[in-house]
């Protein structure tokens, strides 16, 4: 089947379509009073500036997930989340560009919400984009989920449309991981080599496209991942599994060993889309030292490694630092009430 125009083949070992969605590069910039504070050379990858609708990390995952979408023609695509999920807002966006029908289904994952919460935010902004907006009530159930969107797509199918499904439970190719195999070479390429990458794990399609394409390249760079869903022991096995599954799409998850896989929890309580002291003090850290916000469900944690990890010494002084600003920050008006406590 002819590819769509906008769609290049890139050159991960096998083939694999991409919708090219990201200018890229993102800039690379330094934080110098961040540095002086902490005795490192810390660099911020400004992910949070990749994609349309207020950007963040899913739009060099969704590059590869459209782009199989267009391979396959699809007319629809359907994507499931967190009610204030970035993810579902940037496909709506995306599927938007490309005259696509988006749908999303918002999961209940956070307890004891806002009503802000419910509706402002990334939700505000898919009802713009037009999406059509599905709920399920469980939010610890990914294969659920999955499943639920899997029903729909079917109904979709018996009405003569081509729908296409973004997965988010494990067991599928881990598509959107070579969106972050890409932006390692980047990395790499503004930065030359470096000591520690800090990054959110979540999912795990990041943290994982990271470790493999830096090992790919050659580079020995630790990467970090901060856990913003499960303590540290489950997500460094879920990321294990995601670099196994990655290695039948790219050829440098085969470089990736146990050791290489490092996760950090220390900001993750009181749980997944909930801010703790940690997390509240990154915000405060570099929006007053830097000028630069982070969300409170994902960066304000996984910015919240740093400090922690130079002062236990675990990041050594003078080290170099690469933080990925991963984006949400389409959420912090959804979080008003918890944030204006800091303000
Ligand atoms: C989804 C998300 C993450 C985590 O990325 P994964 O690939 O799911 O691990 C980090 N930051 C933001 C802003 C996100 O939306």
């Amino acid at each position: 089947m002819p590819l769509h125009p906008k769609v290049a083949r890139i050159n991960h070992d096998a083939m694999h379509p991409r919708l090219n969605i990201v200018t890229a590069p993102t800039p690379l910039v330094a934080a110098p009073r961040v540095s002086r504070a902490l005795g490192i050379e810390l660099f911020i990858k400004r992910d949070d500036l990749a994609g349309p609708s207020i950007g963040g990390n899913k739009s060099r995952q969704l590059e590869y997930y459209f782009g199989a979408a267009k391979a396959e023609d699809a007319d629809t695509i359907l994507i499931t989340g967190a009610v204030q999920s970035n993810f579902a807002r940037l496909a709506a966006a995306v599927a938007r560009a490309e005259g696509m029908h988006p749908i999303v289904q918002l999961e209940n994952r956070v307890p004891d919400t806002s009503k802000t919460y419910q509706s402002s935010g990334n939700v505000l902004l898919s009802r713009l984009l037009g999406a059509e907006i599905l709920t399920y009530p469980e939010g610890e159930d990914e294969a659920g989920a999955d499943a639920a969107l899997h029903a729909r797509a079917g109904d979709l199918r018996k009405a003569g449309r081509k729908p296409y499904v973004i997965p988010l439970s494990e067991g599928h190719p881990p598509l959107g991981a070579l969106g972050y195999v890409d932006a390692a070479h980047e990395v790499l390429n503004q930065l030359g080599e470096f000591d520690v990458l800090v990054v959110a794990s979540g999912s795990g399609a990041t943290h994982a496209g990271l470790i493999a394409g830096l090992r790919g390249a050659g580079s020995r760079a630790r990467v970090i991942g901060s856990c913003v869903r499960r303590e540290a022991g489950l997500q460094s096995a879920r990321i294990g599994r995601v670099v196994d599954r990655l290695r039948r799409l790219h050829r440098g998850a085969e470089r990736v060993h146990q050791a290489d896989i490092e996760t950090w929890d220390g900001a993750l309580a009181p749980g997944y889309g909930r801010l703790g002291e940690p997390a509240a003090s990154a915000i405060r850290m570099l929006a007053s030292y830097e000028g630069l916000l982070l969300d409170p469900v994902y960066t304000a944690k996984s910015f919240a490694a740093i400090p922690a990890l130079v002062a236990s010494g675990e990041i050594r002084k003078n080290s170099r630092v690469c933080f990925v600003h991963t984006g949400g920050l389409a959420a912090m008006f959804a979080y008003e009430d918890t944030l204006s406590a800091l303000a």
